[in-house]
C-alpha cells in the first residue's frame, strides 16, 4: 500500500472545514496531486462476479470535484464511462423519499447498518425488520420496488429520469453490463423473493430485481458522479442545471443513511478516516458528499476485499483532509486567546 501522508504533511493541512471549498487553483492542484500520489498504487482486484465488469482496465483512474456554486474540476480518466452499480442506491432512495415522505420510507426500508456484506441473505434472516437500509441489496431492491410507477417500465423510466436529473444530463444504460448482470442475478432474485415472503417487497420481486439490475447498469463518468454528489450537498438543487431534484429534507436523510452504511461493512472505517457521507460501487466509483460545499468523486476499478476502490479511498481521504471537508474536525474557538 502506498504511504499515507507524512506527519510533516499532516501538520500543514487545514484541520477544520472552511465552510467553502478552497480556491479553484488549490482544488485543481490537490486533484492533480492526489492523482499523481495514488496513480501508482496497484493493489486491489477488478470485480468479476458480473462478467462484463472484469473487462475494465485496472489502470483507469479519474477524479472530479463539483462545488455547490457550480465550479467543476476533474483530472485523469474523467470522461470514461462505467456502470454506476451501487452508487445508484442513495439516489433511488432519494426519489422514494420524495414520493413517500422520508418517514414512510424509513418505515418500509429501514435506516440502520447491517454490519454484513452488501448482498447478505443472513442480514435478512438475522434482523427482525428484514430490510435494514436502502444501500445494501435487500433494502435497495425493496427501495426500487417502491419507485412510483404501475409497471416495471414506468418504474425504470422514473429511475433513469431521476438519476439523469441528479447528473444534469440524460444518462443511458450500458446494454452489455445489463445483459451480463441479468444473466447472473439469481442471488438478487433470491433476496427479493425472500423479502416477499416477509412482506418487505412492494412489487413483483422478479420485475423489481430487473429494474434494480438496469439501475445498476446506468453509465456515468466520474464528473457525473461529482455532480450527483454535489446535488445532495446542495440541498437537492443541481448546481450544474439549477434544477431542484429533491427536497433539502430528503437530502438530509439520504446523507444520514450514507454516513452509517455507504461503504459496505467498512462504513465505520470510512467515517473514521474521511468523516463524510459516501457511497462506493463495485465498478470502482466512489462519491463523497461535503454538505453545503460539494461532491467529490473517484473512479478506479481495483477493489479491496470489502468491494471498495483502493485508489478511490486513498484519494478521497487525501482530498477530505486537504480540502478541509471532514465534518468532525473542529478547533477550539478560544484557541487564538489560549495560544
Ligand atoms: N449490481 C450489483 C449487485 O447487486 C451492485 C453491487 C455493488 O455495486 O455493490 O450485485
Amino acid at each position: 500500500m502506498h504511504a499515507d501522508l507524512s506527519d510533516d504533511e499532516r501538520d500543514h493541512i487545514p484541520v477544520i472545514s472552511t465552510g467553502e471549498l478552497p480556491s479553484g487553483e488549490r482544488v485543481r492542484e490537490l486533484l492533480i496531486e492526489a492523482h499523481e500520489r495514488y496513480g501508482s498504487v496497484t493493489t486491489g482486484q477488478v470485480a468479476d462476479y458480473i462478467p462484463a465488469l472484469a473487462d475494465a482496465s485496472p489502470d483507469l483512474f479519474g477524479l472530479a470535484v463539483m462545488g455547490v456554486r457550480g465550479r467543476s474540476f476533474s483530472v485523469g480518466d474523467s470522461a470514461v464511462e462505467f456502470s454506476i452499480q451501487s452508487v445508484s442506491k442513495p439516489f433511488v432512495f432519494a426519489l422514494v423519499c420524495e414520493a413517500l415522505g422520508f418517514d414512510e420510507a424509513r418505515k418500509r426500508i429501514g435506516v440502520n447498518n447491517t454490519g454484513l456484506p452488501f448482498n447478505s441473505v443472513m442480514a435478512i434472516e438475522l434482523n427482525a425488520d428484514r430490510t435494514m437500509n436502502p444501500l445494501v441489496n435487500a433494502g435497495a431492491i425493496a427501495t426500487t420496488s417502491l419507485v412510483p410507477g404501475d409497471s416495471a417500465d414506468e418504474k425504470w423510466q422514473n429511475v433513469l429520469g431521476g438519476l439523469s436529473k441528479f447528473a444534469g444530463r440524460p444518462l443511458a444504460i450500458d446494454p452489455a453490463v445489463y445483459a451480463s448482470e441479468a444473466a447472473n442475478n439469481m442471488h438478487n432474485q433470491g433476496i427479493a423473493r425472500l423479502l416477499e415472503s416477509y412482506g418487505r417487497m412492494y412489487f413483483d420481486p422478479f420485475e423489481a430485481t430487473d429494474v434494480y439490475t438496469k439501475q445498476c447498469s446506468i453509465n456515468v463518468n466520474v464528473t457525473d458522479l461529482a455532480v450527483m454528489g454535489a446535488t445532495l450537498a446542495d440541498g437537492g438543487v443541481n448546481p450544474l442545471t439549477g434544477e431542484r431534484v429533491v427536497s433539502a429534507d430528503t437530502c438530509k436523510r439520504v446523507l444520514a443513511v450514507l454516513a452509517t452504511a455507504g461503504l459496505y461493512e467498512q462504513s465505520g472505517e470510512w467515517m473514521y478516516d474521511i468523516g463524510l457521507p459516501g457511497k462506493s460501487g463495485v465498478s470502482g466509483g466512489i462519491i463523497t458528499i461535503a454538505p453545503g460545499k460539494g461532491g467529490v468523486a473517484t473512479y478506479s476499478p481495483p477493489l479491496d476485499a470489502a468491494g471498495n476502490s483502493v485508489r478511490g479511498q486513498l484519494a478521497s481521504k487525501f482530498l477530505s483532509d486537504l480540502l478541509g471537508l471532514n465534518l468532525f474536525a473542529s478547533a477550539p474557538v478560544m484557541s487564538a486567546l489560549v495560544e
